[in-house]
């Protein structure tokens, strides 16, 4: 099912459409699933690590970037199209439709862009945004603390100016994505004396041993090692890399943030709505799709993906009125992640009993359903855990009272 989106967009529709079955070199569609939504370790992500280092996919990623459409909703003086979010979602589609990705080297595409975008300066944006599109500079997310994930505004991972750079001592954990960065965006204490969400910087810093920083992989329920825990032992970044002004850091944070919860809102649904299907051609093939509570189960899963996809909707009409994220992209993030926690259990229920054995295979091998039920937990974690949206939505989205502070 496509969005429709009125006659302006059928047009687009179908100059995308033809320019991807042009484009999308053979062999593309086969190299992993791309249609579903993205997981963490398992078959799966590893099929997908072991994709992109294909030429096929590598000349993909090269047609893309010659055509603007890597980061194609950015200002074209930065390698975009300046495409507004309908275009967008509508690319997104035509991608499924045609079985093949769109291409993410880190989190620079989706998530430090667009805080640079919104809070950098001219310099900045000339400078960063092109090496994301290029893929020169490859970014990891450094929010998180041993000590603090959902209360963010408390890190205490240091920063201090020494001349024309910050120097930065500290810890962070769960870093996803960590062994094949090169930069990292890190939220750090500028000012220790000031309240705990204003002395706080967001600042862009190499990624590498020879900058003091030192990348231990930590081990995931999905048997794959997608993240890490970094130490960052007097590591540099120019003062030019603070993004949002020193000591200013909790607005770009919370854009990244807004942009991480619901930046693909919009399409989400896509991939959910492909593993749905899916599963049904399974319990129509082992004869579980006449079982009624095993029915009653997947039109739940049915009738949720609609209603992400209603969700979705909505939110695409106010980015494409020029808004940021707002609370209703905690709502889209609660919605999705518990969403599939329950599907991922519904998937083991509807192979049965051979879903407790794991197939046979080097390390820790995992079936395409067992990697949906394990990592589909680590998504009421990241991007702030389920319960930390609730707060967020009720807050904010209903102005109920705030929680008391400890
Ligand atoms: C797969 C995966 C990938 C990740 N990738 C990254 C990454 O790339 N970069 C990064 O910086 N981080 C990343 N994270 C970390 C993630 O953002 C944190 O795990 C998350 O914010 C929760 O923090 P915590 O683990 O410290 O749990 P805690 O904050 O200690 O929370 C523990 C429990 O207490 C609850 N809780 C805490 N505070 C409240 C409150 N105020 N009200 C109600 N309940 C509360 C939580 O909901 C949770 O159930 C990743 C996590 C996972 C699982």
């Amino acid at each position: 099912m496509e969005l429709d989106l009125g006659p302006q967009y059928s047009e687009f529709r179908a100059e995308m459409r033809s320019w991807i079955s042009a484009n999308a070199p053979a062999g593309l569609e086969g190299l992993a699933n791309w249609g579903w939504q993205p997981v963490a370790g398992g078959r799966q992500g590893a099929q997908r690590l072991k994709a992109m280092e294909d030429p096929i996919y590598q000349e993909w990623e090269a047609r893309l970037s010659d055509a603007r459409l890597i980061c194609a909703t950015w200002p074209e003086q930065y390698g975009g199209r300046g495409w507004d979010a309908v275009r967008f979602a509508v690319f997104s589609e035509e991608l499924r439709r045609h079985g093949v990705p769109i291409v993410r080297r880190g989190m620079g595409e989706t998530l430090v862009g667009p805080a640079i975008i919104v809070h950098g300066t001219p310099e900045q944006k000339a400078y960063f945004l092109p090496r994301i599109v290029a893929g020169v500079d490859v970014y990891c997310q450094g929010y998180s603390e041993p000590d603090h994930g959902s209360d963010l505004g408390a890190v205490e991972t240091r920063g201090v100016v020494d001349g024309d750079e910050l120097v930065i001592h500290g810890q962070k954990v769960w870093t996803s994505g960590a062994q094949r960065a090169n930069m990292i965006f890190v939220l750090c204490r500028t000012d220790p004396d000031a309240p705990k969400h204003r002395g706080l910087s967001y600042v862009l810093v190499p990624f590498s041993p020879d900058n003091g920083v030192t990348v231990r992989p930590l081990r995931q329920i999905t048997g794959a090692a997608e993240f890490c825990e970094d130490f960052f032992e007097g590591s540099r970044a120019p003062l030019f890399n603070v993004i949002g002004g020193l000591n200013n850091g909790w607005a770009p944070a919370m854009t990244t943030l807004g942009f991480e919860r619901g930046g693909n809102a919009t399409t989400a649904h896509l991939g959910f709505e492909q593993e749905l299907w899916d599963l049904i051609r399974v319990a129509q093939k082992n004869g579980k799709s006449r079982d009624p509570l095993t029915r009653q189960r997947l039109a739940w899963a049915y009738t949720h993906v609609q209603l992400m996809r209603f969700a979705g909707l909505r939110l695409l009409a106010s980015l494409a009125g020029g808004k940021e994220p707002g609370p209703e992209a905690s709502i889209s993030k609660l919605f999705w992640s518990e969403y599939h926690k329950s599907f991922g259990e519904i998937a083991l229920d509807v192979i049965g009993p051979r879903a407790m054995v794991r197939p046979d295979g080097d390390g820790y091998a995992t079936d395409e359903w067992q990697d949906v039920f394990l990592s589909s937990r680590a998504g009421t974690i990241y991007s702030g855990t389920s319960q930390i949206q609730k707060n967020i939505v009720g807050e904010r989205a209903l102005g109920l009272p705030k929680e008391p502070q400890r």
